[in-house]
């Protein structure tokens, strides 16, 4: 790979390249790695113009339009080393991760391709012959975050195409190189306009929410943005998902044997450096086991090899970005300043990069910012507790309700625990696990709507009721 990487937008078919531009910075050397065009209203103009000239065709043929996603995914497959590469370098992770990030992209894209039509006949009787059609909304906006940029496009691009809509993509201004580079291979599939990406600021983003031409809006980031998104969406009256952030809490039970747990408890919430929507990031246990999965924890943090995401053998990279390595850090420090006792971790104390090692935080009330908000980092507070129903009390005690998991020896009892958490997903004796088929999506502040499986498709749809009375003679 080149050391300077230039990386084209795509609108209509065709790369784009600007006069303004903007750098990406590598995390884990701090220096620049690649330039993108800095797109403006003449871009995005064009790119939702492509896009609405591209639908009419596109919205015609589904097994056309399986073809092309199947052909997306078998790309993806091969060009999963160059997008991870690039991935890694803006974003941080580690290579094979990243490679995993492009694969899970490929497998969501083939997924899609081969899902079933979801109209239906729902009653056909002496009332009537009624058929349900799920036509396409037209023009979808897409804009995703820094953590997984091509994991979370693939979430929206492949089940909105699949519907029949066509699709314009801002990526995250901190990771836009990877994502823009997909789109462009997609072309190779795809007809011109169908598929288009922009890249640019947060400026950018709030401009296509206030667009005219696209009819959805679907969104992953902040609740801070999510809201303005949101407001966007009221007023154009364009149907909006919106998966936000969360503080998932993970509740271990008495009967948990802690060695089993505590590899699983720290890569659900180090996963990515913490850079996980659904990352665990407050673990409530038993006052009575709290030293050994403290111990435990640490342990992991203290001997796991943080560096340089191409480097060998390393498992967590830096954090994405500046803003962000600030953000854990301040939180850090404010509960350490609050009486708190940070373990294992910190800022590396030397060389560039925005690296943190994973930190263990005890000593922690849940109204210290580090676990009543979203670190979205390298720092897992661990709360013991006494009474399950307080536990559980305070694990619902958010305002986030994205994801949540229950760990214990007994399979009822964890269930039961499970069913009382108020969230999206509840994973049992697990954490993270993601599959295409399967609903994601917050309550509360989380997000509205779901993504994946057919409760995402239909999210890119417009019902259509077909009513016929019945026949003479029923
Ligand atoms: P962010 O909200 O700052 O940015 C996300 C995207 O929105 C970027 O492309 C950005 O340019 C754009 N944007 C910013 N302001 C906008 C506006 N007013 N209108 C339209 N677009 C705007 O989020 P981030 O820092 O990139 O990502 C981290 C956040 O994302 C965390 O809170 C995390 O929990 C959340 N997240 C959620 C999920 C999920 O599925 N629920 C997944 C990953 C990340």
């Amino acid at each position: 790979m080149p050391s300077q990487v230039t990386q084209a937008a795509t609108i209509g078919g065709q790369p784009e390249l600007t006069d303004r531009t903007f750098d990406v910075l590598d995390p884990a050397t701090g220096s620049t790695f690649a330039t993108v065009p800095d797109c403006g209203t003449a871009e995005l103009d064009a790119a939702m113009t492509a896009a609405a000239e591209a639908f009419p065709q596109w919205r015609r043929d589904r097994s056309a339009r399986q073809a092309a996603l199947l052909a997306i995914s078998e790309m993806l497959f091969a060009h999963a080393g160059e997008l991870g590469r690039l991935v890694t370098h803006e974003q941080g992770k580690p290579l094979a991760d990243a490679i995993a990030e492009v694969q899970g992209a490929g497998v969501w894209f083939k997924h899609a391709g081969r899902m079933a039509p979801l109209d239906a006949t729902i009653q056909d009787d002496r009332k009537g012959h009624a058929k349900v059609r799920h036509l396409p909304l037209g023009v979808v906006a897409g804009i995703t975050p820094w953590n997984f940029p091509i994991f979370l496009a693939a979430w929206k691009i492949a089940p909105a195409l699949l519907a029949g809509n066509t699709f314009v993509l801002k990526p995250s201004p901190f990771t836009p190189v990877a994502s823009l580079r997909m789109i462009e291979l997609a072309q190779q599939v795809l007809p011109p306009g169908v598929l288009n990406a922009v890249s640019g600021g947060d400026e950018l983003g709030a401009a296509m929410t206030t667009h005219p031409i696209p009819r959805k809006l679907t969104f992953t980031g902040s609740g801070s943005a999510g809201r303005e998104v949101g407001k966007a969406a009221g007023a154009g009256l364009k149907r909006a998902t919106l998966e936000l952030g969360g503080n998932d809490p993970a509740i271990v039970l008495d009967d948990a044997v802690a060695g089993d747990i505590v590899p699983e408890l720290f890569w659900g919430a180090f996963t990515n450096s913490g850079q996980v929507c659904s990352a665990m990031k407050r673990v409530f246990v038993p006052a009575h086991m709290f030293d050994e999965v403290v111990d435990g924890l640490v342990d992991l943090a203290r001997n796991v090899l943080v560096g340089n995401g191409f480097d060998e053998g390393v498992r967590l990279g830096p954090v994405s970005n500046r803003p962000q390595f600030e953000r854990v850090r301040g939180l850090v420090d404010d509960a350490v300043r609050r009486g708190a006792r940070a373990i294992g971790g910190g800022p590396a104390s030397e060389g560039p990069g925005f690296f943190y090692r994973p930190t263990i935080v005890t000593g922690v009330e849940d109204t210290m910012p580090i676990v009543a908000e979203e670190q979205f980092g390298p720092a897992l507070p661990v709360l013991p507790y006494t009474d399950l129903d307080e536990a559980i009390r305070r694990a619902n005690d958010t305002n986030f309700g994205l994801s949540a998991s229950v760990w214990g020896g007994d399979d009822d009892r964890v269930r039961s625990v499970g069913e009382q958490l108020e969230c999206g997903t509840v994973w049992l004796n697990s954490h993270l696990a993601l599959a295409p088929n399967r609903p994601f999506g917050g309550a509360k502040d989380s997000g509205l709507g779901t993504e994946n499986g057919t409760w995402g498709l239909e999210s890119y749809t417009q019902l259509q009721l077909l009513y016929s009375p019945p026949a003479a003679g029923y």
